[in-house]
């Protein structure tokens, strides 16, 4: 748990996004797995919501790789981050695709005190297990949605196969990612989501997973939670 008055942050966690920031954009760099799941987590999301037109707030943007895929479907996207160089980065990316983005420096947390029930929609993905206090960040994502409003979080499961393929896998063997990019403890099982997401007052619509399948280099969503996996949630009426 984090601490009472200080930010949700890890300021290591921070500190790693920051040195990485210039990276954000290469598509063979260290945030490839991102760019490659990226056409995947956006058409889930377009199926279920209507993103044309939406207001949609996406939690711990990084460089804006999905922030830009929901800007280029028509949404209206305010993104956040507290790495500031991860911001710039996504600043500047803009003048490359002529899309729009309004680019925040700030912790879920504090933006929910700024515009609650704000938005229609809101992202926050591969983001939960870097915070201290990931039970804090859904409260705020719920906050920050509108009753009725759409939810969708992504994260990694704790298990024997996540630590196998998240973190041995992809960030010793394959070499997916940087070492040290993942925290085995800080993963969240679909339960602690799930309860954290009812206590406030969020309801689960549909979970699936996200696969990385080694010999043909492709990811794919379907049947089973124990590694990468995608929730989508509904705030109550
Ligand atoms: N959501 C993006 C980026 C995921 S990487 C995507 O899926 O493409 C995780 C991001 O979360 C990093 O940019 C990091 O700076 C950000 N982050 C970590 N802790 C945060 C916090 N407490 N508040 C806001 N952003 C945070």
């Amino acid at each position: 748990m984090n601490p009472p008055d200080t930010p949700n942050v890890d300021q290591s966690e921070i500190a790693k996004f920051e040195a990485l920031a210039a990276h954000w954009w290469d598509p063979h760099g260290e945030f490839r797995p991102l760019h490659e799941i990226n056409p995947l987590r956006v058409g889930y999301i377009d199926q279920r919501t209507t993103l044309e037109g939406s207001r949609v707030l996406d939690v711990g943007c990084g460089g804006g790789i999905l922030a830009e895929a929901l800007a280029a479907r028509g949404a209206d996207v305010t993104a956040i981050d507290a790495a500031g160089a991860a911001l710039s980065v996504a600043r500047l990316h803009l003048h490359e695709t002529g899309l729009s983005v309004e680019y925040v420096e700030s912790t879920a947390e504090e933006f929910a005190a700024k515009e609650p029930r704000g938005f229609d929609i809101i992202t926050c993905l591969e983001m939960m297990e870097h915070v201290p206090d990931p039970a804090s960040v859904v409260d705020a994502c719920a906050k920050l949605v509108r009753p009725n409003g759409h939810v969708f979080f992504s994260t990694i499961n704790r298990t024997p196969k996540s630590f196998l393929f998240a973190i041995v896998g992809a960030e010793y063997v394959l070499r997916l990612l940087p070492r040290g990019t993942h925290e085995y403890a800080k993963f969240i099982r679909p339960s602690e989501l799930d309860a954290w997401s009812r206590n406030s007052n969020l309801s689960l619509e549909d979970m699936t997973g996200m696969h990385y399948q080694p010999l043909t280099g492709e990811y794919r969503l379907g049947p089973g939670v124990d590694v990468n996996y995608l929730a989508y949630y509904r705030k109550d009426g």
